[in-house]
């Protein structure tokens, strides 16, 4: 090996540069947000490159989600250039795709195995807890499936399960039984769920030692992001790789130091982590794996990092206030030396929408000031929070993108065609098949479905052979001719594709556009005359796309390649970056992420802390957590904000504002609120944290304090007077703000607008035009209104009228 380039330690601090020079067995790094862990692993990466002390196949980094792993490759391609190309920078789940893909054949399976998500594992289960008639006794469709992933997550395979289950207790056996027909189920289709990944390839190594070996000897490096939220089955798969093993023989040139034995060390494990971030303990996480590495691993180096290279003071001592909160962690001493930097910014609005007006306005004056939208993130607890944020961001003309809760791929047309997909790679795949048998519609009922299914168990052979020999059935000639038609359509797919059976093979996209075109897909959609047709016809053309962008990235790639690329992005997040918008995210998927400017919306009782927080032990904590994680993703400006009503599952109530706020030093938030609400304390923090009787804790005089239906009682310092509903109307017009935001939206296509005209807005008031930029229905009207200031409005939609 030769000495480490420079170039890769300068810079660093001294802990830091220990870390990327350590070359004992196991290095465990733990340090709060912001403090370099993650470029601390890909300049280690790099320096055992550099130095040649291994092969860039011989490293495996494990990350959280794609985006995460999209990253690191880029950090390390920036070090190294194309040597990052043969190293695995993945998460744990395609780490385990490609070793299950790789060896499948080996234990039975096919190398097409279909991954299902967990709506179709859901699906699944339905089936069995209906045909068990499971609910009647409580055990629900969700239950099951929670108890299920939970299992899987410790390892423990129905017949370990089977072993511990308390035989007095009906609905545990119950769920033996459900987990049973369900794995046999999975099994017959040739299908994973996304726990199976991780527990499986577990269970592949344990049960299949020279595969295991293979792995041992071939992974050299093994780095692990984020290790605060590896669950067991994660944890038992780091243990197996970093086994070492026997003796073997070893080509000269691998850079494998060999024991003296001849046999072959265990890999080297770094890890880092923070248990301040650990924030998936409802998913398995266990923490324990972090605070017991030392004993895991003897001999293993333990690194403290204590510098912040992140954020600004004021923010991170915001950050440290909140998680000081928390029992039972050891303390850290995290300081930055980028100076105080700017308040925190917090905002009260009066409604959700004036919350997200807020949260727009502030991005453009943002923008206004030289921050691209890129560097920019906002962040929520829940999903359903991002309809009334949208809303406003798409009026205000704030470009941006959903990341991970795009739902693209759960959209049913979407599962159709990938289904037809996964029948095509699977042919044992019954649940895809029998999801696009009648769709789109070909005269294929349930009973025919039923009468293919027994045809299959009768004769011990799988439904699409059933449908091959579906003129055995004694159906009508024209159901069975739709049948053979389709068993006819997927068989000329996939030869199509297929190199070994046809010399002129084609793109996996070509074949999916002819498979739609045949079938009928699109075209039965355009035929009817319900808009939402056309939308979900555009969502299939969509997936078109998607897979001729695969196949311009990957020339040689399969459709089996395509399906898995598919079903991880699906899972976790999207990978495409750089797109000029403002980033929206829910707080679990902003982990290890970093934007100049952040807002977190929301910072209500209920939400944040999440009101399911309330009956989890250590909720509340894995909550301010969340919050910790949320806050430490700022670099220079941070916004907390909050609305005094929400509209949840279609009823309005009031919110408090969370707890969490409190925990804030009042001196390091400017606090503003909505010209909306009727109080005359601005510039302070939402009173209603310091009502009397409240904050203490969860089921404080009477159950959970917080959200409060409108108008049963007043609270705190909510506006008094007259009913509190009439108190958060805005005093312009007639309807209720939240009203004129989601009712019909208008569309103002055709208003011309030119500099200096006198416009009326129905929230805004009276003002004038100052610049028009942008094209047809993206036409931008930038307002000085005279009351509320500057607003960039998409004329299209704005409710806008020219004076
Ligand atoms: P998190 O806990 O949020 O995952 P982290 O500990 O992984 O954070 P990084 O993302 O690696 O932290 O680093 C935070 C920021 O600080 C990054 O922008 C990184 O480039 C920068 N940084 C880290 N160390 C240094 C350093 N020695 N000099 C300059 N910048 C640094
Ligand atoms: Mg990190």
């Amino acid at each position: 090996p030769t000495a480490i380039p420079a170039d890769l330690v300068e810079g660093l601090n001294p802990p830091q540069r220990a870390a990327v020079e350590y070359r004992g067995d196991a290095l465990l790094i733990i340090a709060g947000a912001g403090s370099g862990k993650t470029r601390v692993l890909t300049h280690r990466i790099a320096s055992l490159i550099a130095t040649h002390e291994a092969w860039p196949s011989q490293i495996l980094a494990i990350t959280f989600t794609n985006k995460a792993a999209a990253e690191m490759r880029e950090r390390v391609g920036q070090l190294l250039g194309e040597a990052v190309e043969g190293m695995w920078i993945s998460t744990f789940h395609s780490a385990c795709v490609r070793i299950l893909r790789r060896e499948a054949e080996k234990f039975g399976y096919t190398q097409g195995f279909t991954i299902y998500d967990s709506a179709d594992s859901k699906a699944l289960i339905k089936r069995i807890v209906k045909a068990l008639e499971a609910e009647s006794m409580g055990v629900t469709v969700s239950t099951a499936q929670n108890r299920i992933s939970g299992l899987k997550n410790e390892l423990i395979d129905p017949d370990g399960f089977a072993r511990q289950v308390d035989s007095t207790n009906p609905r545990d056996q119950l769920i033996l039984e459900i987990y049973r027909q369900y794995q046999r189920q999975l099994e017959r289709n040739k299908a994973f769920d996304f726990d199976d990944l991780i527990a499986q390839t577990v269970w592949l190594f344990r049960a299949y030692p020279e595969i295991a070996a293979l792995y041992q000897r071939r992974f050299r490096h093994i780095l692990v992001d984020e290790y605060q939220d590896t669950n067991h089955a994660q944890y038992a798969l780091i243990r197996e790789l970093t086994r070492g093993s026997e003796p073997q023989h070893v080509p000269a040139d691998t850079r494998i130091r060999l024991a003296a034995d001849g046999s072959i060390p265990p890999a080297s494990l770094t890890v880092v982590g923070d248990s301040d971030q650990s924030i998936y303990a409802f998913r398995g996480a266990d923490i324990r794996n972090i605070t017991e590495f030392e004993k895991d691993f003897p001999g293993a180096e333990t690194i403290l990092l204590e510098q912040n290279y992140r954020s600004t003071q004021h923010i991170l001592d915001a950050a440290n206030a909140v998680i000081g909160n928390n029992f039972d962690r050891r303390p850290k001493n995290l300081w930055t030396a980028a100076g105080e930097g700017a308040k925190i910014v917090g905002y009260t609005g009066y409604s959700a929408h004036d919350e997200a007006q807020f949260v727009a306005d502030e991005i453009h004056k943002l923008h206004d000031q030289g921050t691209n939208f890129n560097d920019m993130a906002v962040f929520y607890r829940t999903n359903a929070q991002t309809r009334a944020l949208e809303e406003i961001l798409i009026r205000s003309a704030v470009p941006y993108r959903l990341i991970g809760g795009t739902k693209f791929y759960e959209r049913a047309e979407v599962k159709d065609i990938v289904a037809y997909l996964m029948s095509i790679a699977n042919p044992a795949d019954e649940l895809s098949v029998r999801r696009i048998i009648n769709s789109p519609k070909r005269g294929i009922g349930p009973s025919t479905e039923t009468a293919i299914s027994l045809f299959a168990q009768d004769n011990d052979i799988t439904f699409r052979e059933a449908m091959g020999r579906a003129r055995e059935l004694g159906l009508g000639p024209k159901v069975t001719n739709a049948i053979l038609d389709l068993e006819h359509v997927l068989v000329e797919a996939e030869q199509s594709i297929d190199p070994a059976r046809n010399t002129g093979a084609v793109p996996v996209s070509d074949m999916l556009a002819k498979l739609v075109e045949r079938v009928g897909y699109i075209e039965k959609l355009r035929a009817t005359n319900n808009p939402q047709d056309d939308a979900r016809a555009e969502n299939v053309e969509e997936l078109i796309n998607v897979a001729k962008e695969f196949d311009k990235q990957h020339p040689d790639g399969t459709l089996v390649d395509f399906l898995t690329e598919v079903a991880l992005v699906a899972a976790a997040d999207e990978l495409d970056d750089e797109s000029g918008a403002v980033s929206l995210m829910t707080l679990h998927t902003a982990k290890g992420l970093e934007y100049d400017a952040v807002w977190i919306t929301g910072v209500e009782e209920e939400l944040l802390p999440h009101k399911m927080s309330a009956d989890e032990p250590g909720g509340l904590a894995e909550e301010r957590r969340l919050f910790y994680v949320g806050i430490t993703r700022a670099r220079k400006i941070l916004h907390l904000s909050l609305a005094l009503t929400r509209t949840q599952y279609g009823e309005s109530s009031v919110a408090m504002p969370s707890r969490f706020l409190q925990e804030i030093p009042e001196a390091l938030i400017a606090w503003r609120q909505s010209p909306g609400i009727a109080t005359s304390r601005g510039g302070e923090r939402p009173r209603a944290l310091n009502a009397t009787g409240y904050g203490s804790g969860y089921g404080n005089g009477g159950g959970f304090g917080g959200r409060r239906a409108v108008g049963s009682r007043s609270y705190g310092d909510m506006p008094q007077g007259a009913g509190l509903k009439s108190e958060f109307k805005p005093t312009r017009g007639n309807r209720t703000f939240d009203n004129q935001i989601t009712g019909a939206m208008k569309d103002n296509a055709d208003l011309v607008l030119e500099t200096g005209d006198r416009v009326k807005h129905t929230d805004f008031g009276e003002g004038t035009v100052r610049a028009v930029t942008g094209m047809k229905a993206k036409r931008i009207a930038e307002v000085e209104f005279d009351e509320v200031g500057r607003k960039k409005l998409l004329i299209k939609v704005a409710p806008l009228e020219k004076l």
